[in-house]
């Protein structure tokens, strides 16, 4: 066993889709699973979004789709119960495995169809389809430009009986900018996206699924909800920007738990430097702890010594430590405090370490290792390494923040 642990709770996942689901009442719920549900374990979480009332999954890469479906089918979900969606194409994939494992498909372009038209003859069933128009991300998507041609070739291979064209999407690039830019961006997309659903009609489709928003739209703009919302990272109980509001203010449980143990508990002499490259230097007399983890398992190595914290839970009540040093490939230094006038060692060998928890628990979030790597929450949570140790459980507890915030209340915090 690695001695890295990521514990995920389902009951928290399931609890986010019920907030999400309040906040767009009336709409179908496309949990976004992918990157291995944003490191949390495609199939457990995929079946427990289900079981909570996702009506949708959808993730990027065709691989990830096939493994779905196979995990799915295993469990006992038939694809009517439990839809799912790819978008991401490239040349020459295998269209007819997609087909014929009930997978919807995301069209952006007309060599795309055509694919797609040539398999679901050659296998002799209709291909669902999710037309996918540019709206100003300028990303994946047909341009209004190309809308038409796209639009009519896609009605006449509905009429060929090639295709069904289940739905009409695109994707926000600025939701969660609270900002005159942000809000006229946001405007932009959905009048662009409403001109779509008009050059549709206009071909004589009427797509019985119109669906633009993800996390940040469905949170912050209730005009970009049509049909169905798609939220990725609220699911997991982060904010897509806590910038402007924190998972917890979010109403959100963070699903996500990392911890490991202590390996090594040392003093290091005023002037000593830690790790590579001796970027830290003690101050004073002070207590090193070693974690056995580091960029390999994705602690990610441009968070060295820019103040992510660790909570230690030691024999006297929880201790916050700030990583010092460079982060290795497999392991990093904390400081554990003073080691001054013979101060003793204030935790020891075994002690549970928390990386990654809930900040209403007074723990450590991804948006923490996030805001000192420089990058975003996701990227945190999918670069969790695949040789960490998984394991799911069903808490409804453990994220319950009144009944577990008594747990570090009044402690002395240390640094
Ligand atoms: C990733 C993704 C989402 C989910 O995004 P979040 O910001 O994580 O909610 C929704 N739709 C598409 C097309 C995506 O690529």
């Amino acid at each position: 066993m690695h001695p890295g642990v990521v514990t995920v709770n389902l009951d928290a996942i399931a609890r986010n889709i019920n907030t999400l689901r309040q906040r767009a009442l009336g709409t179908e719920l496309m949990a976004i699973v992918k990157a291995d549900a944003y490191g949390h374990g495609l199939g457990p979480v995929s079946i427990a979004a289900l079981e909570a009332g996702a009506t949708w999954l959808g993730v990027a890469q065709v691989s990830e789709a096939l493994s779905l479906r196979a995990l799915l089918d295993q469990a006992g979900f038939s694809p009517t119960r439990a839809p799912i969606l790819t978008w991401i194409a490239t040349p020459g994939t295998n269209w007819a495995s997609l087909i014929t494992a009930h997978i919807d498909l995301a069209v952006s372009w007309t060599w795309v169809l055509d694919e797609i038209c040539h398999a679901a003859h050659a296998c002799g069933t209709r291909a669902r389809i999710h037309i996918k128009v540019d709206t100003g991300m300028l990303r994946a998507g047909s341009t209004l430009e190309d809308l038409p041609a796209l639009a009519q070739a896609a009605a006449e291979a509905q009429r060929a009986g090639l295709v069904e064209i289940v739905g009409l999407f695109s994707h926000l690039s600025r939701a969660d900018e609270p900002t005159p830019q942000g809000e006229a961006s946001t405007m932009a997309h959905i009048q662009r996206f409403c001109d779509a659903q008009d050059i549709l009609r206009h071909a004589g489709i009427e797509p019985a699924l119109c669906h633009l928003g993800a996390s940040s739209g469905l949170l912050w703009h209730p005009d970009a909800h049509f049909d169905m919302v798609r939220p990725g990272i609220a699911l997991y109980g982060l904010s897509p920007d806590p910038e402007v509001a924190s998972g917890d203010e979010l109403g959100l449980w963070p699903a996500l738990r990392l911890t490991s143990q202590l390996t090594s508990v040392k003093r290091a002499e005023a002037g000593q430097t830690v790790s590579y490259g001796g970027t830290w230097a003690a101050p004073t007399s002070r207590w090193l702890g070693l974690i056995p983890l580091g960029y390999a398992d994705g602690i990610p190595r441009s968070a060295s010594n820019q103040g992510a914290w660790v909570l230690i839970e030691t024999a006297h009540g929880p201790l916050r430590a700030t990583q010092v040093g460079r982060i290795c490939m497999d392991q990093f230094v904390v400081d554990l405090g003073s080691a001054e006038r013979g101060a003793p060692a204030p935790a020891a060998v075994g002690d549970t370490v928390v990386l990654i928890g809930d900040t209403r628990r007074v723990e450590p979030s991804a948006d923490d290792w996030a805001r000192a790597a420089g990058t975003i929450n996701y990227e945190i949570v999918t670069r969790l390494g695949d040789r960490l140790t998984r394991t799911w459980t069903r808490d409804s507890a453990m994220s319950d923040a009144t009944s577990t915030s008594d747990t570090t209340e009044g402690k002395p915090w240390t640094h």
